[in-house]
């Protein structure tokens, strides 16, 4: 199970309540053609306190509120991804923010072929290692503690 010759990393993925219905199971099949390993998934739906902790950082943005409401209105795919390098490579697949950029830059992103809009842009990922860790205790809790001691000990990076 543990791999101990390559440096993984972990990732927290969601897949939003916009591409829940029409497009998880083909973003699922990507992943794992991708060669992420799916380490923790669940459906959930977010309470209103948990999706504005979830998005703490960006309290101060005019589309708080738009985004706290469009995050609690249904079902959310949870996933925690394990892969070397796994928080830019799951940023890279999933392109730009806003889906517009992502059709103009990365016409194959997650984003530019599923997202609506700049809100509703179908999928998630942590921006950097120490926002995996934190969403990732958050969503999941402390099950993935072990796999953080192990990679302390060993010092892995
Ligand atoms: P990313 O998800 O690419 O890391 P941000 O962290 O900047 O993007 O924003 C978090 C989420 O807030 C976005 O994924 C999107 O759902 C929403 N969002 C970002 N910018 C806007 C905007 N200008 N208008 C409405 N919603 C936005
Ligand atoms: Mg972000």
């Amino acid at each position: 199970e543990i791999n101990f010759f390559f440096p993984k990393q972990q990732t927290l993925a969601v897949i939003k309540p916009d591409a829940m219905e029409e497009h998880r199971e083909r973003i699922l099949e990507e992943i794992s053609g991708s060669g992420f390993s799916v380490t923790q998934l669940k459906e959930m739906v977010l309470s209103r306190e948990m999706a504005e902790e979830f998005y703490k950082e960006h309290r101060e943005k005019p589309f708080f509120s738009q985004l706290v409401e469009f995050m609690c209105r249904g079902p959310c795919m949870m996933l925690i991804l394990t892969k070397e390098n796994a928080v830019e490579e799951w940023r890279a697949m999933m392109g730009p923010t806003d889906p517009e950029q992502a059709k103009a830059t990365c016409p194959n992103s997650l984003r530019a072929r599923f997202a609506s809009d700049i809100l509703q842009n179908s999928v998630h990922g942590s921006s950097n290692e120490q926002h995996a860790e934190e969403k990732i205790s958050f969503i999941f809790g402390d099950i993935s503690s072990d796999c953080r001691d192990h990679r302390k000990r060993y010092q892995w990076y």
